[in-house]
């Protein structure tokens, strides 16, 4: 059987909220069978519960966020993606604040912290939620789509006029049954220009933004004196970003996505369009591992998810 997973024990961390710049105090707690990733908004009175769905997204311009009864939880993409990555599915976060840290801009150290308490394999099947046509979305020149695939597949290509993201490629495709989550994606950082932090810090945004959370550019160069961490960190960072968003529909996707000059909202978009079509999915499991495409017990094997394998 591909199982449901949840983490071994408790695990947490603080760190700063990108947008409020305040010290955020994150929890981690292993969850039942078939309850989904569900946020806690702590420091509210009476707590507010906000589980993973993907008509609550909000706010999808500098990031993803969810929204109930006029209550948020901002940021939520990185953990999102690092959940997705390792492949947990029930688990509670809480908060203390109305945004998750950025930590270090990329999924790396919610991994880590996930991965230092160790992942539990629970009694139920993983449900999948399997593309069976092609659905897309399109804004002007910029376009997001999922298709069928036995497996899970990104590809993402970017177009800025930036001279060093340009000297990069611009395009990745990243199978993951082929590569890893852990050491091919969740290391790359969130990048922004100089001359924007200026002007979102002057709207009260960014407030916690620095060189120790994204990749940060003048009009000309990166400034981060340590260099890129994959040789297309920009484009990499925008599948991780992807691998985070679509996981606000609850489930692993079987599907292969791309996407051209896309973000946060389309992303979401995308997922609104491919639920409103009754006939462009469904949710499958597999009872029997040797049932299960090669791709996806491939990209589930727990042997996969070690830091470097
Ligand atoms: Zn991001």
């Amino acid at each position: 059987m591909i199982r449901q997973r949840t983490l071994k024990s408790i695990v947490s961390a603080t760190g700063v909220g990108l947008h409020g710049g305040r010290k955020v105090s994150l929890v981690l707690r292993p969850a039942a069978v078939d309850s989904g990733i569900v946020f806690h908004r702590v420091d509210l009175e009476p707590m507010v519960d906000l589980p993973v769905d993907p008509y609550a997204v909000c706010d999808t311009t500098m990031c993803s966020g969810l929204q109930k009864d006029g209550c948020k939880v901002g940021t939520v993409e990185h953990l999102m993606s690092a959940l997705a990555g390792l492949g947990i599915d029930n688990l509670h976060v809480d908060i203390d604040a109305p945004e998750i840290p950025i930590l270090d801009g990329s999924a790396g150290p919610f991994v880590f912290l996930l991965q230092s308490v160790g992942i539990e394999e629970q009694p139920a099947a993983k449900k999948f939620l399997r593309v069976k046509k092609r659905v897309e979305y399109r804004e002007g020149d910029k376009w997001v789509a999922l298709a069928p695939y036995d497996g899970f597949r990104l590809q993402f290509s970017i177009v800025f006029n930036h001279p060093a993201i340009e000297s990069t490629s611009t395009l990745a495709t990243v199978d993951l049954a082929e590569q890893s989550y852990v050491r091919d994606v969740a290391r790359a950082r969130t990048f922004g220009f100089m001359q924007d932090v200026e002007y979102m810090r002057g709207k009260g945004l960014a407030l916690g933004g620095s060189l120790e959370n994204a990749i940060v550019m003048d009009e000309y160069r990166v400034l981060n004196t340590e260099g890129l961490r994959y040789p297309d960190e920009f484009v990499r960072h925008k599948v991780l970003d992807a691998v985070g968003d679509l996981y606000l529909c609850g489930h692993p996707l079987l599907a292969s996505y791309s996407a051209h000059k896309a973000g946060h909202a389309l992303n979401n978009q995308l997922l609104r369009t491919l639920l409103a079509d009754a006939e462009a999915w469904e949710l499958v499991s597999f009872d029997e591992t040797a049932a299960a495409p090669a791709a996806v017990s491939r990209q589930f094997a727990l042997s996969a998810l070690a830091f470097g394998g």
